[in-house]
């Protein structure tokens, strides 16, 4: 599985439509302060499902959205694509190239697409989960991420090992499955008190 290119338009500082290729080998992008260079790692954090607008330096997830500058006016909807070689089948989907892209609109809706099919943003989620290249995933290291690490609870530290483990997607059935088997004791309960009253 390989980054293949991301596509931004209206995302941040990104106004008009800008690829990035990403070839073989280290890819360094250099700039000024303040020209860019982090809002594409966001961009690739909130393609891949990130719903944390303080986690994009933002307070709502609308701010991500490009605000206009002196020479240009803001734009009403942001988009990122990012296209992934998947030939290796490294991703859970049967398809030798992946596109993914994440649209939010203004009113703070957002769309995900898969290979320009719209998914749930939970598709997504299941997608990178386990790949060790999800959002949340430390392949992706922001700045002061590594003191953040570093000086973390022992249980968030844990976390993140559980997910390089692969076993945060079975934890998260786990809660899935004792979430619908207390439904279902409520309803049991229910049923039970039915029977009472009519026996
Ligand atoms: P540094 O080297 O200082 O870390 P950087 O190259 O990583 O900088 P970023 O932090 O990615 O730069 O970009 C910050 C720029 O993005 C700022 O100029 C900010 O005004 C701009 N920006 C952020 N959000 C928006 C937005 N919604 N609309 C327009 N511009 C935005």
């Amino acid at each position: 599985m390989k980054l293949v290119s991301i596509e931004l338009q209206g995302f941040k500082s990104f106004a008009k439509k800008t690829k990035i290729h990403f070839t073989d080998g280290i890819t360094a992008i250099v700039g000024p302060n303040g020209s860019g260079k982090s809002n594409i790692i966001e961009a690739i954090r909130w393609v891949m499902g990130e719903t944390s607008a303080k986690s994009m330096r933002s307070e709502k997830m609308t701010d991500v959205i490009f605000s206009g500058t002196d020479q240009r006016k803001a734009v009403n909807i942001a988009q990122v694509t990012l296209t992934l070689d998947n030939s290796d089948r490294f991703l859970p989907e049967d398809s030798d190239q992946l596109d993914i892209s994440r649209r939010l609109k203004k009113d703070g809706q957002s769309d995900y697409y898969i290979n320009n099919r719209q998914v749930r943003l939970k598709e997504i989620h299941n997608l990178f989960i386990d790949s060790g290249i999800g959002k949340e995933s430390f392949s992706i290291i922001g700045q002061g991420q590594v003191d953040q690490i570093l000086n973390s609870k022992p249980e968030d530290r844990r976390a993140i090992i559980e997910e390089a483990a692969g076993v945060l997607k079975y934890k998260n059935r786990k809660k899935e499955a004792e979430i619908k088997l207390e439904k279902t004791k409520d309803n049991l309960d229910r049923v039970q008190d039915i029977l009472y009253e009519i026996e």
